[in-house]
């Protein structure tokens, strides 16, 4: 079997948690042990985010930038794919008693330079801050705030579609190789193809439908998506809610026409299982990190079928 997982944010950092090392490396350990049985002999491959992670190194770097100079949004991926990427590497090959090996590939992944989110900067990075330090900031780096909900402003930027996976086709060879890869940290790291130079952008690619676009182009078996919640419900937080099972693509677009899956969290999960589903005809799954034998055994979980 080949499987791509996509890990979501509590696999790294808990929402009550500062980020500390121990901490990340206690959460790693746990996904770790999690995902060992289900890993087995299969070929796989491991995505996941970045968000608290990118935040606090690019905040890190204004803080510090009297003294060093502020690095690009594509350097901090890359520099979360090495740090989360180790992590989780390490913890892996731990709790598969060193029977497999792993690998974690700075991952880069093309965008087109005329997505429209170029021109609708939207995802919200790092932390809140005043509209007096908001001013500051899009002065001296041209950078964009909006206003935060909860009051204040948030830097945001552009997050474009991915289109291709720079790395696909040495990931293939690696997981037919035997080697686990952990791979599309965080999205991957976005670029533009300009002639025949690939130019960085300051951009964030979401990592559910990055890690959907690897699984299509790998043709995996399942594609899994492990989260903070036992799947993909309707009228989500209401009375009525309702846990659903197994869904069709079909019914899963109306549904996201109808706007049951807000586009930070549960939308662009359900967007990357229709599109994987739909490109191989193979199910997707959508479920609970704790329950990761048995979702990724199709048992738990929102199940996502081709028509
Ligand atoms: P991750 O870090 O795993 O990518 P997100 O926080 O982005 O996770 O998305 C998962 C969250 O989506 C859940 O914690 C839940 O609060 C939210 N959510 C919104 N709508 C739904 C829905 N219809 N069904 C399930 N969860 C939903
Ligand atoms: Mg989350």
């Amino acid at each position: 079997m080949r499987i791509v997982v996509a890990l979501g944010g509590n696999a790294l950092q808990k929402p009550n948690e500062k980020g500390t090392p121990s901490q990340l490396w206690d959460n790693v350990r746990r996904t770790a042990r999690l995902l060992a049985a289900s890993i087995g002999d299969n070929e796989v491959v491991i995505t996941h985010g970045n968000g608290p992670q990118v935040g606090q190194l690019l905040e890190s770097m204004i803080m510090a930038a009297d003294v060093y100079p502020v690095q690009t949004i594509d350097i901090a991926d890359a520099m979360t794919q090495g740090w989360l990427g180790y992590l989780i590497q390490t913890a892996l090959e731990e709790a598969l008693g060193f029977r497999r090996r792993v690998l974690a590939l700075i991952t880069r992944v093309l965008v087109d330079a005329k997505d429209p989110s170029f021109l609708n900067p939207s995802k919200p990075v790092g932390r809140i801050v005043s509209q007096r330090e908001a001013e500051e900031l899009s002065k001296r780096y041209g950078w964009k705030f909006e206003r935060d909900p909860r009051g204040g402003y948030r830097r945001v930027v552009p997050s474009p579609e991915p289109l291709e996976v720079l790395e696909l086709p040495i990931i293939e060879r690696l997981i037919r190789d035997g080697t686990v890869v952990i791979a599309v940290g965080g999205g991957g790291v976005p670029l533009v193809r300009q002639g025949d130079r690939l130019r960085p952008v300051e951009a964030v690619i979401d990592k559910d439908l990055a890690s959907a676009l690897l699984a299509i182009g790998l043709r995996a078996d399942t594609f899994v998506i492990l989260t903070d919640v036992e799947g993909v419900a309707i009228n989500y937080g209401r009375q009525d809610q309702r846990w659903l099972r197994e869904v069709t693509t079909e019914e899963l677009k109306v549904l996201y026409a109808k706007g049951e899956f807000p586009p930070g969290s549960m939308g662009p999960k359900v967007l990357a299982a229709v599109r994987f589903a739909e490109a191989t005809g193979n199910p997707a799954i959508i479920g609970s990190l704790d329950e990761a034998p048995d979702v990724i055994a199709g048992r738990r979980g929102t199940i996502v079928r081709p028509p």
